[in-house]
């Protein structure tokens, strides 16, 4: 409690920078472009096609094609190649998904740096009942009202995101301009609204106190590191430049001492604790005391380069076969992907006396756009045969059910029937079915 009381007062110490603070701020601005890709990646997937959920059947869609468990290859390769490669990035780069990526971290960074801007640099969301300790300066409701409509807007916008997850961008669009549209689901708005609420809660009060105390990802990346994943590592023989100092431990917002990271501590390594240092130095042309490294924590001094290396190659060794499993099955569901479904199976039904033999042949459209289809019939004599229909117009990701009749005095035995279906943009299917005739 005391350190902490130490470090605000120590933090209150303005600091001056010196000219080469952008070269020096390596970190924080390259962590900002990832933070900004990664915020546009998450419409863009969806909202390109890539990726999304048909709310209507709860299957994926990729591409405008809808992916069914039969789709095996597909589904498997993805999650292998996903697992693997975060398997590795969770074991090289430690819970470097936390700094870099997560939304949860973007939206609590942005929502502490604006609140300091508004109400003052030594003001703190405190879950422990504390009062914010908001700059008199800027006490002022234009201010409060300012920070209340920024969290807002930014609960509205990113409650806006999960839409496209389930809704082609054209329909999200009919939803925040309020148009009547029969494919969105009724109570959208109520959910919106709700997802609206949380989230701003989640900005004006939770935000890092969520990854520090109730994040269970977070967990389960700790689970793959080791001494060797990549963390933040200390100059001890230049310790008498900390005295009087304690710069990085203000710049850290999860409240680290980064001279003293330990591989299972909460270090998300965003390389804001290294900007700190290295801005603190730049003036003496000499560079900071703390640097990221990838090894063993004890090895000091050697090649670093190549100590990094054999470390990745480790990690590769037993996790690259699996993911290029993963990537050969994915490719492989991708080129042999059915559009179409069809399936043949017997449907007897008693008219009076007589009994015909009917086959329901249901056939399925999996794409975004109709289709237009044409049956044929194979291996039964001309005459001896009724089809329903032989050419079909199915809709966007629609079904339909023809019914084929087989005459009661086909002679008797057993005959081989193939049914073929072929579509307009050159797809060809077959159902085989054997069929026993007793009549005769
Ligand atoms: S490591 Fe750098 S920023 Fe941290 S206390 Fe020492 S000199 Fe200051
Ligand atoms: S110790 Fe440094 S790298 Fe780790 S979370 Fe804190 S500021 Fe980021």
């Amino acid at each position: 409690m005391s350190s902490g009381i130490n470090q605000k007062s120590i933090a209150s110490i303005p600091v001056k920078v010196v000219g080469t603070q952008a070269v020096r701020s390596s970190f924080h601005w390259k962590r900002r472009a990832v933070q900004a890709l990664t915020t546009m990646l998450v419409v863009l997937i969806p909202a390109s096609g890539l990726f999304r959920i048909d709310p209507a059947v709860g299957g994926f869609v990729v591409f405008d094609r809808q992916i069914w468990l039969s789709d095996f290859f597909m589904i498997a390769g993805l999650w292998i190649m996903l697992a693997s490669g975060l398997v590795m990035l969770y074991s090289t780069a430690g819970t470097v998904f936390c700094g870099w990526v997560c939304p949860q971290n973007i939206l609590a960074e942005w929502a502490n740096n604006l609140t300091r801007k508004l109400l003052g640099k030594h003001v703190e969301v405190s879950l422990t009942g504390e009062a914010p300790r908001v700059a008199g300066a800027k006490n002022k409701i234009m201010n409060w009202l300012l920070l209340g409509a920024a969290f807002l807007a930014a609960a509205m916008f990113f409650a806006l995101i999960p839409l496209f997850y389930f809704y082609p961008p054209s329909l999200v669009w009919s939803f925040v301009t309020f148009q009547d549209e029969a494919r969105l689901a009724g109570s959208l708005h109520w959910i919106y609204t709700v997802c609206v609420l949380i989230i701003f809660l989640d900005i004006a009060v939770i935000r890092h106190f969520w990854c520090r105390f109730s994040c269970i990802y977070r967990v389960w990346q700790h689970s793959f590191k080791t001494k060797q994943t990549l963390h933040v590592i200390y100059d001890a023989s230049r310790a008498d430049d900390c005295a009087k100092c304690n710069y990085c431990v203000t710049s850290c917002f999860i409240d680290l001492d980064p001279r003293k990271t330990e591989v299972y501590d909460s270090c998300i390594n965003c390389g804001e604790c290294i900007d700190a240092c290295n801005r603190l130095h730049a003036k003496q042309e000499t560079p900071g005391l703390l640097s990221f490294e990838l090894g063993e924590r004890i090895q000091k001094g050697g090649n670093k380069f190549r100590n990094a290396a054999v470390s990745l190659f480790a990690r590769a060794g037993w996790m690259a076969p699996l993911g290029a499993l993963g990537a050969a099955m994915f490719v492989w569901g991708l080129w042999s992907y059915e559009p179409y479904h069809v399936v043949v199976y017997r449907a007897e039904n008693q008219q009076g006396h007589s009994t015909i033999q009917n086959y329901r042949i249901a056939v399925s459209n999996k794409l975004y756009h109709p289709a237009a289809l044409r049956v044929r019939v194979q291996g039964l004599p001309q005459g001896s045969y009724t089809l329903s229909a032989a050419d079909i117009m199915l809709l966007p990701v629609g079904r339909e059910s023809l019914t084929l009749s087989i005459a009661q005095n086909l002679p008797r035995g057993l005959y081989s029937i193939v049914v073929d279906v072929a579509a307009g943009d050159g797809w060809t299917g077959h159902y085989h079915i054997q069929h026993f005739s007793e009549q005769g």
